[in-house]
């Protein structure tokens, strides 16, 4: 362990230009024209892997984006990790938020992280970390010291709900073959507390358009007397939330499991604190599902979110119109046994029930993915049989 933690400490400076490099690729997997950026991407993990000695280093093409995928074999008798991680980033809109190029990596020092921290697009979701495993399995390999089978599989589509990775990881099954997953694309409870992830909860990703009149008007001649699709949108959303902050759609908490009154007293023995949960991210007051602590909320229960709502005019100044469409990106967060599809037939089924005669509405499955939870083993990883 020494050697490895001297070989860290002479590539520091190394690991680090290779990861900002990383970083400088646009890779937004959502955005058609970034195509070229996340091919780029992935065949620069494959270098990467390559130059560390992974062995069957492969881009492997899909429907979509490029999977990566490698492995090194020590001993077939040894344990098998498989590291999961994405190559993609999220689009960096609103580009006028960034206090610095969302790739032009920069170094720095702020209060959350006073030994300095990289700001860019994908730096901590999810390229830092992959590269993290990376950099570890160079400097355990360099040492002879890689104690199990190691195999890498980076994907290019987890911010577009990795629609392909199903099929590969079905037409690969004996390849990706692993007696344990090692994920690091989830969070931590802080900085100082290392916290491993057992469930994630999923998603229905749903896009509504509400139409009204046959053309955008001008509210000072119609305004009053034509039902306006973005009030009507507005007032569709918020009846979604009862007053107890539950979700309306009927069936929604049908298949929701219960977690036992132990299991929530389990949880909520993690590290929270109210008030500087509050402080980071500045409001007077939190929000939630009435009787679930913030702990819960973000876990067990499930949760439904607008992403995103337009229509009429955003520019500059005023422009009088009555809008003849208003549009919403709605999501919701799933818990077990719910089941993506499911509940986006629900909230379709919902949607079009609520629409008042005076408007048109159309829904649109997006993409889904299913919440998962996994058993906590408290034994040694390494006592596992192998199957
Ligand atoms: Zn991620």
């Amino acid at each position: 362990m020494q050697k490895v933690q001297h070989f860290i400490e002479q590539n520091k400076d190394r690991f680090l230009e290779e990861l900002l490099e990383l970083l400088r690729i646009p890779s937004v997997s959502a955005d058609p024209a970034h195509k070229g950026d996340v091919q780029r991407t992935a065949e620069a993990m494959a270098v990467h892997l390559r130059k560390v000695g992974v062995d069957k280093v492969q881009v492997y093409p899909t429907a979509g984006h490029p999977i990566v995928y490698g492995e090194k074999m020590v001993d077939p008798a040894k344990p098998t990790i498989l590291v999961y991680g994405h190559y993609d980033v999220q689009p960096a809109d609103p580009i006028d938020l960034w206090h610095s190029g969302p790739f032009e990596p920069v170094i720095k020092k702020t209060e959350l992280h006073p030994d300095g921290a990289i700001f860019a697009r994908g730096s901590c979701d999810d390229k830092g970390q992959v590269f993290m495993h990376i950099k570890a399995f160079e400097a355990m390999a360099v040492n002879g010291e890689l104690p199990c089978n190691v195999k890498f599989m980076i994907e290019g589509e987890e911010e577009v709900g990795s629609v392909n990775l199903g099929a590969f990881c079905r037409e690969h099954k004996h390849m990706l073959a692993c007696d344990v997953i090692l994920i690091s694309d989830t969070s931590i409870i802080d900085n100082q507390t290392p916290s491993i992830t057992t469930g994630l909860r999923g998603l229905s990703y749903m896009e509504v358009e509400v139409t009204g009149p046959n053309r955008d008007l001008h509210s000072g001649v119609y305004g009053g007397a034509v039902a306006n699709p973005a009030n009507i949108l507005a007032k569709m959303i918020a009846s979604m939330h009862d007053e107890n902050n539950h979700i309306t759609i009927p069936g929604f908490y049908d298949d929701v499991e219960e977690v036992s009154a132990a299991e929530r007293a389990e949880m909520n023995k993690a590290p929270y604190d109210e008030k500087a949960y509050k402080a980071a991210l500045d409001v007077n007051d939190l929000w939630g599902e009435k009787g679930y602590t913030t702990l819960e909320r973000t876990s067990i229960r499930p949760a439904l979110d607008v992403n995103g709502i337009w229509g009429g005019y955003s520019g500059e100044g005023a422009k009088t119109v009555l809008p003849a469409k208003a549009f919403a990106k709605i999501s919701m967060r799933l818990v077990p046994n719910q089941k993506s599809k499911k509940i986006a037939d629900l909230f379709a089924a919902h949607f079009e029930k609520i629409a008042p005669t005076y408007v048109k509405v159309k829904v649109t499955y997006h993409h889904g993915g299913e919440p998962v939870v996994t058993p906590r083993i408290r034994r040694n990883i390494w006592l596992l049989t192998r199957r």
